[in-house]
């Protein structure tokens, strides 16, 4: 699996949802109130996933 997670920070509202969902891999950055991944292989896939379709102006990606 060689794929890259990664947060569109032009994108994102510094909602905390995914960090909400799955804090071993998002965190939010308190200076730049944006999510930033801190671990992409902190959790299962299945949870990411889960804090992507959460993501309320879809802003997490998955580099191919
Ligand atoms: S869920 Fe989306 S908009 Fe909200 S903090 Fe995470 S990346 Fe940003």
């Amino acid at each position: 699996m060689a794929r890259k997670l990664y947060i569109d920070e032009d994108e994102c509202i510094g909602c905390g949802t995914c960090e909400e969902i799955c804090p071993e891999v998002f965190k939010l950055n308190e200076k730049t109130e944006k999510a930033e991944v801190i671990d992409p292989a902190g959790s299962s896939e299945d949870k990411i996933e889960e804090a992507i379709e959460a993501c309320p102006v879809e802003c997490i990606h998955w580099e191919e």
